[in-house]
């Protein structure tokens, strides 16, 4: 998979990028970040990538030109392979795990990230396929909204996590939350863990940790509680 992130702000985007999972993804070779400096693609002597919105009002506004050559590019660099182009927007489809789910089978994904008042908006219905919004609250840019959709994705691509069954007992991904976890050592602070974690009894674990889950889910997300229980009396 290939995942390119066209920002004002590279240096932001990296380091997250080089840790961790997201690092090991790469080393393995699953996955393939590109970070791209959009005002590399300005042209005039003052390297300018936004100007004042037609129409007046504060704020500046990307402009099309500058972004329509970063994606005209990116294409040339890559012609076998269509990408998948997303604006990180909070006027988008609110990012979930089904959504990350979706955006995994991509083999390759484009991500814009806009920044003081966005982009402007003929780019945008000429070469976004989908806007994604990381919650009801604007940021400064879509450097993290860009981060974040790119970490849920990386890591539900086969290989990327150690154990491939980790993430399907994570949240949302049956529906439901997951269940508390708990470490060594056994008794902290005063607080013994559960018996039955060490039990050794592993019927009885799976059956503790089914229940915990949607007793959290029940009590947490009541939302989801009703979706999941609709989902599994009509099976
Ligand atoms: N004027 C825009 C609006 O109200 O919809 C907000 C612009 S915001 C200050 C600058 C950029 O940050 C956006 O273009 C977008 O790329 C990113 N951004 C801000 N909040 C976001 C969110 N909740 N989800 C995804 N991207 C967001």
């Amino acid at each position: 998979m290939i995942i390119e992130i066209i920002t004002l702000f590279p240096e932001s985007v990296c380091p997250m990028v080089n840790e961790s999972i997201l690092a090991r993804a790469q080393r393995f070779g699953i996955v393939e970040f590109d970070i791209i400096q959009l005002r590399d693609y300005a042209e005039d002597k003052h390297n300018t990538v936004d100007d004042k919105p037609f129409g007046g009002g504060p704020g500046m506004v990307l402009k099309a030109d500058v972004v329509a050559r970063a994606l005209d590019d990116l294409r040339t660099k890559r012609p076998e392979l269509e990408p998948f182009v997303i604006f990180t927007s909070p006027q988008g489809d609110t990012f979930t795990q089904e959504i990350a789910e979706e955006l995994s089978e991509f083999e390759r994904i484009t991500i814009l990230c806009g920044h003081y008042k966005g982009v402007d908006q003929r780019v945008l219905d000429e070469y976004v396929d989908r806007e994604i919004s990381i919650g009801d609250y604007v940021l400064t840019g879509g450097e993290i909204p860009a981060l974040a959709i790119s970490d849920a994705i990386v890591r539900l691509v086969p290989g990327v996590l150690g154990d491939p069954e980790s993430a399907a007992g994570d949240s949302f991904t049956r529906g439901l939350l997951d269940h508390p976890h708990y470490t060594q050592p056994a008794s902290w602070n005063g607080v013994e863990v559960p018996d039955v974690l060490v039990s050794g009894h592993h019927a009885n674990i799976e059956q503790w940790r089914s229940e915990q889950a949607i007793e959290r889910t029940r009590k947490r997300r009541p939302d989801l509680y009703e979706k999941w229980l609709k989902k599994k009396q009509s099976t």
